[in-house]
């Protein structure tokens, strides 16, 4: 049976399989450092006490080569665990070439460029392993959290025939005689689905966007983890997102401290209530705080003025009614102003919500005086004309939430393979 590194303990017969991490040859002893998924353990090659075949198998291996190691498990206090395997046998499963893409230590720092290129290479290192699993258990913390609150998990189609929100930033790809698109939001079918029985959804999903511009929170292909709810208004929707977020930090502060230790991060569940503050006082705020751009009634917050509040916050907080003519045909408006929300860490955006408009006859008026067909969303409006709850729900970025909670400086970091202007493969 196969052990993993950091379960084995002295005196015990182990069989561990994984990567050729380093080979230290020091003359009469040599080293070999095994690494599978849960750290490094070393195997003492040493003469007269190791087989000679089996230390000259041990010193001749290259780098990340992959091997089955059995042996007996002696305490080493110099060990970097503390113990160490003295080999009766080394297997070589799979030898690696010599000359490697790049460091999977880290000693060597490598262009973002590269690692991703070079992807299964770059997930070797610790670091870079420890943010999957951060990801992987944020992603079951909002499942489990979604269903205590009551929520049915949904899957939605990615290939639509219409625009969700209209606008340029749309992905066409050829669909048999047809044109049709990356659908670049679940909304139009998550409320759809609010109407339906299931009156409280959520779906974590991809999302595409044709966003031209190249920074470190946009990508082409993101994660958006959405909720729509019947018989909500926005606070509650927003009491909500504070919530499920505050889950995600919790789960990692309880669940991923020796990630978290690899990654160098003190992690600090966020404090509720997260404070709010509606966008009229938050370009008040913003202009006071000296920004160059200063902003006017119906300017989207810029970068700056973000920067500004976030420093002046310090914190999560929600921007709340907004003017209406920022904000989507589906978002609940009374005259200039929209019953829309979003929330906002001290860095950026990290999530946009609303009450919905669940009038058909306002919802026809907001789509033609956005531009856009009625006609062509009657599949959506129908939805509107039998029974429609009022209800409200938001779209929170998976990448923007771990970028922003793991202190990186990319949103790229926390995506396995990130599509966006320059990368398309792998
Ligand atoms: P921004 O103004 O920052 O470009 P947005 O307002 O266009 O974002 P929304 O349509 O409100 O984005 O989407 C809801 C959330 O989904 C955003 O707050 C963000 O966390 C995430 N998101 C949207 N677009 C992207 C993207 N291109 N890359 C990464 N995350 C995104
Ligand atoms: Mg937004």
């Amino acid at each position: 049976m196969r052990q993993y590194a950091d379960e084995v303990s002295p005196g015990e017969e182990a069989t561990l399989k994984g990567w050729v991490h380093e080979v230290r040859d020091l003359g009469g002893i040599a080293f070999l450092i095994l690494r599978d998924r849960s750290g490094v353990i070393q195997v003492k090659l040493k003469e007269e006490v190791v087989d000679e075949d089996v230390i000259e198998i041990g010193r001749n291996l290259s780098r990340e080569s992959v091997v089955e190691v059995s042996g007996e498990v002696e305490e080493e206090e110099r060990a970097p665990t503390g113990v160490e395997v003295l080999p009766r046998e080394i297997e070589v499963l799979n030898s690696a070439e010599p000359e490697l893409p790049l460091d999977p230590t880290g000693k060597v720092d490598a262009e973002l460029s590269t690692r991703l290129d070079h992807r299964y290479m770059d997930l070797r290192k610790p670091r870079v392993q420890a943010i999957f699993e951060i990801r992987d258990v944020v992603q079951d913390a909002l499942r489990t959290k979604f269903h205590s609150l009551g929520c049915r998990e949904i899957n939605t189609p990615k290939i639509v025939a219409t625009a969700t929100e209209g606008g340029t930033d749309l992905f066409p790809i050829s669909y048999f005689e047809r044109e049709a698109f990356m659908n670049q939001s679940p909304q139009l079918f998550k409320q759809m689905m609010v109407s339906g029985g299931l009156e409280r959804v959520f779906e974590i999903g991809p999302i595409f966007r044709a966003e031209e511009h190249n920074t470190p929170r946009h990508l082409n292909e993101a994660t958006s983890i959405d909720f729509e709810s019947a018989f909500v208004d926005g606070e509650e929707a927003m009491e909500i997102c504070q919530d499920v977020t505050v889950a995600a930090y919790e789960a990692v502060y309880e669940r991923c401290q020796s990630q978290l230790e690899e990654m160098e991060v003190e992690l600090e569940v966020p404090e509720t209530p997260f404070e709010y503050m509606t966008y009229e006082e938050a370009i008040a705020v913003a202009n006071e705080s000296g920004i160059e751009e200063p902003l006017a009634w119906g300017d989207d917050l810029s970068t700056e003025a973000e920067h500004a509040l976030g420093d002046s916050v310090g914190g999560h907080y929600f921007v709340t009614d907004w003017p209406a003519e920022v904000k989507p045909f589906y978002v609940y408006k009374d005259g200039e102003t929209a019953a829309a929300f979003d929330m906002m860490h001290p860095r950026m955006e990290l999530m946009s919500g609303g009450k919905r408009e669940h009038r058909l006859d306002k919802l026809e008026s907001e789509i033609e005086s956005q531009g856009l067909e009625p006609e062509e969303f009657s599949y959506y409006l129908n939805a509107f004309r039998y029974g429609m709850p009022p209800h409200a729900g938001w779209g929170l970025g998976m990448e923007r939430l771990l970028t922003t909670m793991l202190d990186l400086d990319n949103v790229r970091e926390v995506v396995l393979f990130p599509r966006d202007r320059q990368r398309l493969s792998p």
